[in-house]
């Protein structure tokens, strides 16, 4: 006896099995992820002090950089430092 498989029995039949749940973006090793904070020793993302330039002491766009300390956008072009991202 023949048993036969028809193909288009398979037609749309394709599980959604490729979900790949292990994104770790909260790594915590190596790499210029996140600055700390110097101040609180916080993480840039958590860091509530007061946001101001420590060359200028203006407040608009400044972010940590390596060493800890904040600066914005014009000192960090100035002295080449780099935000974490
Ligand atoms: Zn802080
Ligand atoms: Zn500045």
């Amino acid at each position: 006896m023949r048993v036969f498989l028809r193909n288009d029995d398979y037609q749309g039949h394709f599980s959604g099995r490729a979900r790949h749940a292990n994104i770790a973006f909260m790594s915590t090793g190596t790499g210029p992820a996140r600055y700390k904070c110097a101040q609180c020793e916080q993480p840039e993302a958590s860091c509530e002090c007061d946001k101001f330039c420590c060359l200028c002491q203006t407040v608009i766009d400044v972010r940590i950089c390596a060493d800890g300390l904040m600066y914005c956008e014009p000192c960090r072009t100035a002295c080449e430092y780099k935000t974490s991202d």
